[in-house]
């Protein structure tokens, strides 16, 4: 994966020479551009591994570029804003971005989520292995889930929602994502439903529910479920 290219989109000269520092000293490769436009034709004509996004960027909104990658490419994309908007946050993330990051961010948070983006990917590319996620296991094969050791009962869609969790693990989800994937189009606005199995999740699995380890609500965003990852 290290082989691969990162590209980074950004026209903030400072974060831009930060990233760049950063990505020499950790033996990432990168190319760096400041406009939607070039980026297109970078992405096009390098093996990009990583897409860092800005989303002020002078020739458009780098929102605009997600649906374009995304019509040919699952290339993580990690977006890096200074505008907390949870609007648009939620827009990018719908459209398909895999995460994101405030500024101003800490370089280990940076790298931590990066190294998050490509452990999923492999995870997601070996979807037939069992997964393990702290004390959480996700046997795939048999549709069941441990939990200490111990098989976790659970209803279908508890199971489905759970399963979606943990192979998306440490991953910013929306609500509208969650509902679409585990009960289906139709449902993304229903968040009750969405509210009341993360609940009984919990109840399962939380030692503490109202400090949860493992479903971390992101406010007025969605949730991220967390592997007791202590770097993220
Ligand atoms: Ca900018």
């Amino acid at each position: 994966m290290i082989s691969q290219t990162i590209l980074i989109v950004e026209d903030d000269i400072s974060v831009r020479k930060l990233l760049e520092i950063t990505f020499d000293q950790y033996g990432y490769n990168y190319i760096s551009t400041d406009n939607i436009t070039n980026a297109i034709i970078n992405f096009k004509t390098h093996n990009i591994g990583l897409i860092i996004l800005d989303l002020g960027l002078p020739d458009g909104d780098g929102k605009e570029l997600i649906p374009i990658i995304r019509e040919v490419s699952k290339v993580p994309i990690i977006i890096v804003s200074a505008r907390y908007d949870e609007n648009n946050i939620i827009t990018a993330l719908d459209s398909g971005a895999d995460d994101y990051i405030k500024k101003p961010f800490s370089i280990s948070e940076l790298l931590a989520r990066i190294r998050a983006v490509f452990r999923r990917k492999n995870t997601q590319e070996n979807i037939l292995d069992n997964i393990i996620c702290s004390d959480l296991e996700l046997d795939n094969e048999n549709h069941v889930i441990y939990f200490k050791k111990e098989y976790l009962k659970l209803t279908p869609i508890e199971y489905e929602l759970l399963k979606y969790f943990i192979i998306n693990a440490n991953k910013t989800l929306t609500h509208r994502q969650i509902l679409k994937e585990v009960w289906g189009i139709g449902y993304q606005n229903e968040m009750q439903y969405l509210r009341s199995y993360v609940n009984i999740l919990r109840k399962k699995i939380e030692e503490n529910r109202t400090k949860p380890s493992y479903i971390k609500t992101e406010s007025g965003i969605g949730y991220r479920f967390c592997c007791g990852n202590k770097e993220l």
